[in-house]
This record gives structure tokens, C-alpha cells and sequence, in this order.
């Protein structure tokens, strides 16, 4: 089956969406995006993504493409469209084409480019690694210091992926000033006893979505939530680690540049949230 994919009003196959070589996207990166998991035919914290995209957009001054109706409706005819049972929803907007070259932002009127693809995953939630954890390794964070608007600025993330893959590991985890912001795609946690530790919000890190509802899940469970920084010493002596994102929901981490955590494999804590975050997101999609 050819995927059907949006781009700026029109629903096409894969091979006939195009954008322009002159689009802002293409060539500045500037751009923002989401990406919002499919599980059961239905969409997992839509709201909260719409929430953080109006964020994104505004922080860098860009117009919305639509409004969040319009999004959502985009985003069910995607899934209908392509038949998608599990998988997730992209979405990108970009500054446009402004049919030209230049730092300076191009004309307000100048239309935001959108555009929006499914990718099927069967099985997402229920992905065999869950059960055995990540190995992820420590490299520095250099990205720049917005790291809160979710920009499609990723090729540093992508080189600290590949450093982790070069050497078996899973992922990295960011250190800047001997703390860790985050993983490359995902919010960094450890779990000593019955408390979870994760870094608090600032420019320093993304505001994950699945952040949010993980640390809420938390506290109602009599979890205790400290939001602070942590060392990669300080993870490798932890009971447990994890993280987070939109896509790998909550994956455990049992092992940190090359030192095992605890017992080496997925701990209890971690699984609870996993359970918990996967329930209750399950019974709010929409
Ligand atoms: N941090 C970074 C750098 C990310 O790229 C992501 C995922 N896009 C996250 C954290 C997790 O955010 P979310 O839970 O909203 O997917």
C-alpha cells in the first residue's frame, strides 16, 4: 500500500508530496515539529502536543499553519487514510518559502509550510526491548540553548545516536556542566528506592509531553518526584534509570556507559510507570 501523506491542504502518495528547494525547512532548519503516537487506531496525548507545537511556533515567532481542529482531523484522516493500527503521526512546520535565500525572516505573509506522514509500527507498545532495557553511553550536549522549542534542528542528536550505535549501546545521554540534560529524543530519569529523579524544566530540555503525564501518574501513585540534576555517577549508582518520550513511552535503562544498574535489568519501579503511563494514555486517546 503507497502511503498517502499531507502537504499544505492536499493528502498525496509519498512519491508525488513535494516542498521547495527555497523552503526555510530545507535550508535553515527552521522549522518545529511533533509526533504523536497511534496506539489501538487512536491518537495518545493530542492536546498536549498541540500545546507544545502553539509553544514551539510562538517562541520563534511563526505562524500557525491551522487550527487545532483542522490538526486533528488531519491527523485521523492520516490514520484512517493509511490504515494505521500502532505507529506515530510527524508533523513539521516551517517558516515557508519565501522563493528565495536570506537569514532575514521572509515576509509575514510568506504561508507555513505543513506537512504531516504516519509511519506504521505494529506492536509499538509492545516492543520486545522494553523488556530488556537500553544501554546508553554519556557523550557532552552541544546543542544550542533552546533546547524547550522543539525545532528540526537535530543533527547533533542524530551524530550523539550514532556514537552510541558505533560502540552496541542504545543511546546517549547528554552531559553538560557534569549534569545530564537528556537523551538524544527522551527525558532522562534514575529511581532510588520509591523516588524518581529527573532534571527540572528549563531551556536546557525539551518539555516532554510524555514528562508531563509520567510525573503526574507518579505522584498519584505515591511515587516521590524530585526534579533536579543528577550525574552520570550518580545514574550509575541508581536502583533503576529510565526514559521517556512520545514514541518508546517509558524504556528502561540498565546499563550507563558500560556500568550495570542495580540487577542489570528492567527495574520494578520502571516497569509500574510503564504499565501506568501505557493504561492510562490508552483509556484518553482520542
Ligand atoms: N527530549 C528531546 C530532546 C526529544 O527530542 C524528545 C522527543 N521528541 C523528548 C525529550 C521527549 O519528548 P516527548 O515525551 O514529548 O516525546
Amino acid at each position: 500500500m503507497t502511503r498517502t501523506v499531507y502537504v499544505n491542504g492536499q493528502y498525496l502518495p509519498e512519491h508525488e508530496a513535494t516542498v521547495s528547494i527555497f523552503d526555510r525547512g530545507f535550508l535553515m532548519s527552521d522549522g518545529v515539529y511533533e509526533v504523536t503516537s497511534v496506539l489501538d487506531g487512536k491518537l495518545i496525548d493530542f492536546d498536549g502536543h498541540c500545546v507544545r507545537l502553539s509553544r514551539s511556533l510562538s517562541e520563534l515567532e511563526m505562524a500557525a499553519p491551522c487550527s487545532n481542529e483542522t490538526l486533528l482531523e488531519i491527523h485521523r484522516e492520516l490514520v484512517r487514510l493509511n490504515d494505521i493500527t500502532d505507529g506515530m503521526i510527524y508533523l513539521q512546520v516551517t517558516r515557508g518559502n519565501p522563493g528565495d535565500r536570506d537569514f532575514a525572516y521572509p515576509a509575514e505573509d510568506t504561508p507555513p509550510t505543513l506537512v504531516l506522514f504516519t509511519q506504521s509500527k505494529p506492536g509499538l507498545a509492545d516492543a520486545p526491548v522494553a523488556k530488556v532495557g537500553w544501554k546508553v553511553i554519556s557523550v557532552p550536549d552541544v546543542r544550542w540553548g533552546r533546547r524547550d522549542i522543539k525545532t528540526t534542528q537535530l543533527l547533533y542528536p542524530s551524530m550523539a545516536k550514532m556514537m552510541a550505535k558505533k560502540v552496541g549501546a542504545d543511546d546517549a545521554w547528554l552531559v553538560e556542566d557534569g549534569m545530564v540534560t537528556e537523551g538524544t529524543s527522551n527525558n532522562a530519569y534514575i529511581v532510588k528506592g520509591k523516588r524518581i529523579i529527573t532534571r527540572a524544566l528549563s531551556t536546557d530540555i525539551l518539555h516532554g509531553i510524555t514528562r508531563a503525564a509520567v510525573l503526574r501518574f507518579a505522584a498519584e501513585a505515591q511515587f516521590e518526584v524530585e526534579e533536579r540534576n543528577f550525574t552520570i555517577a550518580e545514574a550509575q549508582d541508581a536502583d533503576e534509570a529510565f526514559i521517556t518520550s512520545a514514541t518508546a513511552f517509558v524504556m528502561p535503562v540498565v546499563e550507563i556507559d558500560g556500568t550495570a544498574l542495580g540487577t542489570g535489568k528492567p527495574g520494578s519501579v520502571t516497569a509500574r510507570m510503564r504499565e501506568l503511563y501505557l493504561d492510562e494514555m490508552r483509556k484518553a486517546a482520542i
